[in-house]
């Protein structure tokens, strides 16, 4: 899903950019951020990840020193019950010194332990989002809102046809259909990947319902690293014998994901963004979503009030038009980082 754009003519500041991964070199330091598989990573460098989904933790499996926060470390590992090498983590609010830099995080609102980092190099600031959410939920805090010189930001939901429905709304119309089809006979159940959003549903049930909530394991997985992070989730593994007599009764609420078998008469939903203008045949689906909507992302941009803004992802050529229509800020693709830029470092890592 991840659409890179080649700029053109390469820009007179090309500290910033494109390299597999988003690289930013501060003079000294070459720091990479969210890289993915394929060339230009090399030893030396130091490899930042924003959030434990599996788009953004390919640096994981790298042999750089790698930084994230801990709760982003403590689920990947749970996922994958492996131990990173060589990782360090970081609190949001905490700022860590590099050779010439200084590297800040701060919360990104889009899922546990999601951060944002800013970089303080001697001749500019910048700040890379990663995945943000600009609201609060029933799991999350708002992304935070720093000044800076140059930000490089995603726009997944640029396009303005994107802006979704209040959250407090979207909890009651889930919970309403929820009860409609146990009075039915079905067990809802919301289809997920396993970390982020199956814990707001989680929450969702156990602040607004007394229905029981149960968890297949992959999820019981991720959610047992968000309780013991104080995230308050009650739920029922679906592997323990109390979670599959829960399934064969009924009366409870199913989050599973696509990989899971489902109870024969699962009623399917699907919560995402995406939910806005696609049908979903066979679910009924919710848009809810741990992104920024267009205009949150508009308004994101607004308070920053960088000198230039750099798009990635999703709706990036929209937004940057977007973002200089309404309101006069430089916006645009990334600039590509050519291979040759990077030779003088010798060591390529696996
Ligand atoms: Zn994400």
């Amino acid at each position: 899903m991840t659409r890179v754009w080649v700029c053109e003519r390469p820009l007179r500041h090309e500290r910033i950019g494109w390299a597999n991964g988003i690289l930013v070199d501060t003079g000294k330091s070459r720091l990479l951020f969210d890289p993915i598989p394929g060339g230009g990573l090399r030893k030396q460098m130091q490899v930042f990840v924003t959030h434990a989904h599996s788009d953004h933790t390919y640096g994981f499996r790298t042999g750089a020193k790698k930084y994230s926060t801990k709760e982003t470390l403590e689920i990947y590992q749970a996922l994958r019950d492996r131990a990173v090498q060589d990782s360090y983590t970081l609190q949001v609010g905490e700022s860590i010194r590099m050779e010439d830099s200084e590297v800040s995080v701060l919360n990104a609102g889009h899922m546990l332990g999601s951060c944002q980092y800013e970089v303080v190099a001697p001749e500019f600031t910048a700040i890379y989002t990663g995945d943000i959410n600009c609201i609060d939920t029933l799991t999350t805090q708002a992304a935070e809102v720093r000044s800076c010189d140059y930000l490089i930001m995603e726009a997944t939901y640029g396009h303005p046809a994107y802006v979704f429905p209040r959250r407090s709304t979207m909890y009651a119309d889930i919970v309403s259909w929820t009860m409609t089809e146990i009075k039915a006979g079905k067990i809802p159940t919301f289809q997920v990947y396993s970390s982020g959003k199956p814990q707001e549903v989680v929450r969702l049930f156990n602040v607004y319902t007394k229905i029981p909530v149960v968890c297949s394991p992959t999820i019981a997985r991720a959610s047992r690293v968000h309780t013991e992070n104080g995230v308050k989730l009650e739920y029922i593994d679906s592997s323990a014998l109390e979670g599959k007599r829960m399934l064969k009764t009924g009366a409870c609420v199913y989050v599973a994901t696509n990989n899971d078998h489902l109870p024969r008469n699962a009623s399917r939903a699907v919560v995402t963004g995406w939910a806005i203008h696609r049908a979903f045949r066979k679910f009924t689906s919710f848009p809810l979503s741990s992104h920024a909507d267009h205009d949150q992302l508009v308004e994101y941009v607004r308070k920053v009030n960088p000198k230039r803004v750099y798009v990635f992802t999703g709706y990036s050529d929209v937004l940057a038009s977007e973002i200089e229509r309404k309101l006069g800020i430089r916006a645009g693709p990334l600039p590509t980082i050519a291979q040759t830029k990077l030779l003088d470092f010798s060591e390529t890592i696996t």
